[in-house]
């Protein structure tokens, strides 16, 4: 039956009977020694787009790889063996075998993994057409360890497919479905759409021999719809074929005719001569159950003349069987007991306990009519643990499928767990980032808020200081006005006698100062004025204040002076205005003062008091002669 998967490159053909070369695409390539052709020509077949059906086709294809071929082109040599291994009729199995060992010892020599890979299947499928399937599983498996290190995802795909059709019929539908399932995604993610489709069929026949007949119609249809869309002879007769199959599980005999003989009509029509005698082989088994037994012997004998065509061994023990339940039906037991025997020996071989149980029920039922009570009794016995067999192999492989969808539907929902966390997290991310962006938008235009806030602030303060100074300067000379010195002078009378500290205040007036307008200008008085100040304040200490009364009478605030100290800071004042060189603003210009000295007393009511008193000592240096220092009484 695996030599289906050999076959199963036919493409468009029209319902014709063998196409010629030309139609194939083949007159594409040429006839001479062409490697980048021979490659070209290999890729189309296995992609399916260059149509091949049939043998004749094959060796066609075959004679035109052969000429494209470099001689001394070791490795397209052992390609073309290859692929000859695939599709080639290389007659008996044993002669298939010993060309795929040949083959596969020259691949390892040439350390080719592909070719390997190829060899290998090829053995296993000789291997299991001269009926040992059970043997050929090790070869595919060696296969599939090498395919999956092997960078070729089709050959990979291919060799799942070809385990998983070992398993499914050896009875593992589980494992068989995995390796289908597996192959789909493989092929699909290689973007190999036709062959991933083509896998539909295998996976329907894994769920129709566990019993799930459902499941399998649902493959089923999906695999004809597509196989019809694309105008897929090869997959259209193995999916008909199949429900043909299904129907016969069923009991369904008409359907299950009425199908195969569509499968029939599709596998002629394009010279698919394993599907041909596949079909009549089915039909036989639906003949002879329905008890058209001339029918069934007619088909038999096309299946058999079929698969002797096409060198296919694996489906002996059926058609020994079908012969048998034929000659049974004619009531010839005996002869029947031959040919079930036969049977019985090669599922021997090849073990397909679905159709062994048959065998038992039949040969039990031939031994009855001879009168051999206990064979039949045996029979039935074998009959009946067959079938407990069967039953218990069905539920244990839909128990472990549903074990493997549980843990795959469990992977997908993991992934798609861990995908829809990868994403809130990559949202959560991006809403923490524009919300790290607005809250540096919004710390920006804080402290630029802050900034301007600041700045009007500054300019308010200077533009407030400046008022402040203006009503507590005086303009001319900047010295303290006479506002400003009446409250600096209650405050610090006020704290000196908080802390019993003396306070010393001067006062001084510019002498003769009407001659220095009259003689040269009320401006040049301004500047004398200024430069008076100026110099006063230069000898004055950080805390003394300077302040203009009025006129040209200056006043001065001496906290924490002693008389004696005080006396010495006026006769320090008076001196340095009498040294003024004022040459600048007028030749001879030169100015004095004269100052009065008081201190604070405890009986003072107010600075005033003290004020006066100095006043009244300035009155007495005037009239002591000015430019001098007179001290209170
Ligand atoms: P003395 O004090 O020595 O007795 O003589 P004096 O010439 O200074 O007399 P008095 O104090 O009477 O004269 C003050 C003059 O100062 C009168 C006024 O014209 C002048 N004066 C007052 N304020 C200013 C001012 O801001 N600028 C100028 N240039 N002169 C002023
Ligand atoms: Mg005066
Ligand atoms: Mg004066």
């Amino acid at each position: 039956m695996l030599a289906v998967i050999g076959w199963c490159v036919v493409v468009d053909v029209p319902a014709q009977p063998a196409p010629s070369p030309d139609r194939t695409g083949l007159d594409a390539f040429g006839t001479t020694p062409d490697a980048g052709q021979f490659d070209r020509l290999i890729e189309q077949v296995e992609r399916g787009d260059l149509i091949v059906s049939g043998p004749q086709q094959v060796r066609d294809v075959v004679r035109r790889l052969d000429a494209l071929r470099p001689k001394n082109d070791a490795r397209r040599e052992l390609r073309l063996r290859g692929f000859r291994c695939d599709y080639d009729d290389l007659g008996q199995p044993a002669a298939g075998l010993a060309f795929a060992r040949a083959g596969l010892a020259d691949a390892a020599r040439l350390h080719d993994v592909g070719e390997q890979i190829r060899f290998s299947l090829c053995e296993a499928n000789y291997i299991d057409g001269s009926g040992r399937t059970a043997q050929s599983a090790a070869t595919v498996d060696a296969a599939l360890v090498l395919a999956r290190k092997h960078d070729d995802p089709r050959l990979l795909a291919q060799t799942l497919v070809h385990r998983g059709s070992l398993y499914s019929l050896l009875g593992q539908q589980a494992a068989a479905l995995t390796d289908f399932l597996e192959a789909q995604k493989v092929y699909t993610a290689a973007g190999l759409r036709k062959e991933a489709e083509a896998s539909l069929g295998d996976i329907a026949a894994a769920y129709r021999r566990m019993g799930d007949h459902d499941k399998a119609l649902e493959y089923l249809r999906q695999g004809i719809a597509f196989a019809e869309r694309e105008g897929d002879a090869g997959l259209l007769s193995v999916a008909l074929l199949q429900t043909g199959y299904l129907h016969e599980d069923l009991r369904q005999y008409e359907e299950a005719l009425a199908v195969l003989r569509r499968a029939l009509d599709v596998a002629a029509a394009h010279g698919l001569e394993y599907d041909v005698a596949a079909a009549h082989l089915a039909m036989a088994s639906s003949l002879v159950r329905k008890g058209d037994f001339d029918a069934a012997e007619t088909a038999l004998t096309t299946a058999r003349a079929g698969f002797e065509r096409v060198g296919d061994r694996s489906n002996e023990a059926m058609l020994q069987l079908l012969d048998g339940m034929v000659l049974a039906g004619r009531g010839d037991h005996p002869q029947a007991l031959e040919h079930y025997d036969r049977a019985a020996r090669a599922f021997e071989v090849d073990p397909n306990l679905r159709y062994q149980v048959d065998l038992y029920a039949s040969r039990a039922l031939s031994h009855e009519a001879l009168g051999n009570y206990r064979a039949a009794m045996d029979d039935l016995k074998l009959e009946r643990s067959g079938r407990s067999r069967l039953y218990e192999d069905s539920r244990t492989q839909q128990s472990l499928l549903l074990q493997y969808q549980f843990d795959t539907a469990r992977r997908d929902l993991e992934n798609a767990r861990l995908q829809a966390e990868r994403r809130s997290q990559q949202q959560r991310l991006k809403v923490a980032e524009r919300a790290s962006r607005w809250q540096w938008a919004a710390l920006v235009s804080i402290a630029l808020l802050m900034v301007i806030l600041l700045a009007l602030f500054m300019r308010q303060l200077r533009s407030m200081r400046r008022i402040n100074q203006l009503a507590l300067t005086d303009a001319l000379t900047g010295v303290a006005n006479r506002r400003h010195v009446e409250v600096a002078a209650e405050q610090a009378v006020a704290n000196a006698r908080a802390q019993q500290e003396p306070l010393a205040v001067l006062t001084f007036d510019l002498d003769w100062f009407k001659r220095i307008n009259d003689g040269h200008g009320h401006a040049c008085g301004d500047q004398v004025l200024i430069r008076v100040a100026r110099a006063c304040e230069t000898l004055l200490r950080q805390n003394d204040l300077l302040g203009r009364m009025g006129g040209e009478e200056f006043i001065v605030l001496l906290p924490k002076t002693s008389t004696d100290a005080a006396l010495m800071v006026a006769e320090r004042l008076r001196d340095s205005v009498h040294r003024l060189d004022l040459s600048d603003l007028a030749e001879d210009l030169n100015v004095t003062i004269s100052l009065g000295l008081a201190m604070l007393r405890p009986q003072d009511d107010g600075v005033h008091d003290v004020i006066d008193r100095a006043d009244a000592a300035l009155y007495r240096a005037k009239e002591a002669g000015r430019n001098r220092v007179a001290m209170e009484i």
